[in-house]
């Protein structure tokens, strides 16, 4: 019987982190399949990316794919929230809570990025298109193909499917997890860490002719091709606000567990009472069409005790999922698989495929997820702290390199720890004037993940 490995890597799910994977490897040669459960072009959440996005995109060549398609170019993006007037310490007395701050990607030069700008994508189109990249490097793919399980008692793993009423195997060297928030080998070999801080929701839909600057007041239409994101008066909530087309925006609720309904109906009216506490948006949407159902997307947030062992690999959401406040998912996805195709390039060449060989692509990711995590820590626990950051020179451009999903190169950015050291102070002082701006999303939210 021959018991040669059927392909060199199998990869389960083809969402940007499997067919970015797909794409790095078949492009060097590997022989790769993705197993797809769902048949493209499907809808997904998670459509607007930050630049660093772009520097997997010059890699794979797709840059023009991406231009052809004439995503909506995304330069910047803008936070805004509301609320009283206060006066603050740290030399920004006069800063006011109901503050809006935006950054514009070009201020910043980043390595390995030549445009000013990334894109909002219409995910159906994009992750199908990117699934077609992988294809045309010679990656097969097999869509509408559910993985049932990974065995790893032989000499390789061997991923099973189904066909029909067949079930099938098919032996790999290296089984790469790409399976998003389904988190296949997370849930099989019992790895999951659910994270005790973020517990977030979230409720979304797309909308015909919204008015996208009617929260910027005058002089804002410049800004219409940005990401919004809107904090509420409700604690831990914001909405954002995409472009997908010229005329259609995606917009969602993300809340807390607790104030997030059970019902679907309820539901409903849950967005549409959370949209009414900015009413300058909520009329803008009642006078616009909503042209897809809601869909909502629950309890996201989780760690793994590790993301890699003998013969295996989670890469993108199946390896870890962080509040997307900073748009952050598409990004980790795309850059995981570019990280980890080096690994999986030198574990092939050496046959050494046990957990040790992952252990560049382990300490990259970790590095920048963490970063991330503290990042979003602080964000959520005091909002008028970014705002302050990001309105003041001397951190702009150390806050707008992580915006940018620049994470992965330091173990702490310096500007991190000036916040977290903040963020202690007003903790420990009743007094401090923001005291009663703490967010409660708190427990221990710098605790290492993974
Ligand atoms: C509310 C919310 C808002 C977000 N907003 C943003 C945003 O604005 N920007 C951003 O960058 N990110 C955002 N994200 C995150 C983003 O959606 C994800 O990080 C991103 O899609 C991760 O890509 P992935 O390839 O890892 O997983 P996915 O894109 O989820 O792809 C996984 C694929 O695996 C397939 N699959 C699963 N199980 C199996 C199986 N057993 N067999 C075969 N196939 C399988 C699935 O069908 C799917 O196609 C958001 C997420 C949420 C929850």
């Amino acid at each position: 019987m021959d018991l040669a490995p059927d392909y060199d890597v199998g990869i389960i799910g083809a969402g940007p982190a499997g067919s970015g994977l797909a794409c790095y490897l078949a492009k060097a040669g590997v022989r790769c399949v993705v197993f797809e459960r769902e048949l493209f072009p499907r809808p997904h959440v998670g459509e607007s990316l930050v630049p660093s996005s772009n520097r997997v995109f010059k890699d794979l060549d797709f840059l023009k794919v991406m231009e052809a398609e004439r995503f909506p170019h995304k330069f910047g993006a803008v936070w805004t929230a509301t609320g009283g007037r206060r006066e603050f310490e740290h030399g920004w007395e006069g800063l006011e809570v109901d503050s809006t701050a935006d950054i514009r990607f070009e201020e910043r030069k980043q390595q390995g990025v030549d445009q000013n700008y990334t894109y909002h994508v219409d995910r159906g189109k994009f992750d199908n298109l990117l699934l077609h990249h992988a294809r045309s490097f010679g990656a097969d793919v097999f869509e509408g193909v559910a993985v049932r399980d990974v065995n790893f008692d032989g000499p390789f793993p061997e991923i099973r499917y189904q066909l029909g009423q067949r079930e099938i195997g098919c032996r790999v060297r290296i089984v790469a997890d790409a399976s998003g928030r389904r988190t296949f080998l997370g849930n099989r070999l019992k790895l999951k860490l659910k994270d005790e801080v973020f517990d977030q929701y979230a409720i979304h839909t797309w909308f015909d002719g919204l008015d996208r600057t009617a929260t910027m007041g005058k002089g804002s239409t410049q800004k219409g091709d940005y990401i919004y994101v809107h904090f509420l008066p409700i604690s831990n909530s914001w909405v954002w606000q995409i472009p997908i087309t010229d005329t259609i925006t995606s917009v969602g609720v993300v809340t807390q567990k607790k104030h997030f309904a059970k019902a679907k109906s309820e539901r409903e009216e849950f967005f549409w009472h959370a949209v009414s506490s900015r009413p300058e948006l909520h009329d803008a949407l009642r006078k616009s069409a909503q042209i897809r159902p809601f869909t909502d997307e629950g309890d996201y947030s989780y760690a793994m005790q590790q993301i890699a062992g003998d013969g295996w690999v989670m890469v993108g959401d199946a390896g870890r999922f962080v509040d997307p406040i900073f748009s952050t998912g598409v990004s980790i996805a795309l850059n995981s698989a570019r990280f980890l195709h080096t690994d999986i390039i030198n574990a092939l060449k050496t046959g050494n495929t046990k957990r040790e060989a992952f252990a560049t692509y382990e300490a990259t990711l970790r590095r920048g997820t963490k970063n991330w995590y503290n990042f979003i820590s602080v964000y959520y626990r005091l909002n008028v702290l970014f705002t302050a950051f990001i309105r003041d020179p001397r951190y702009r451009l150390d806050v707008l390199k992580l915006l940018q999903g620049d994470v992965y190169d330091e173990e702490e950015p310096e500007v991190l720890t000036r916040m977290r050291a903040i963020v202690s102070e007003v903790e420990n002082n009743p007094k401090h004037p923001w005291h009663n701006l703490l967010g409660d999303l708190t427990s221990n939210a710098f605790k290492p993940a993974f």
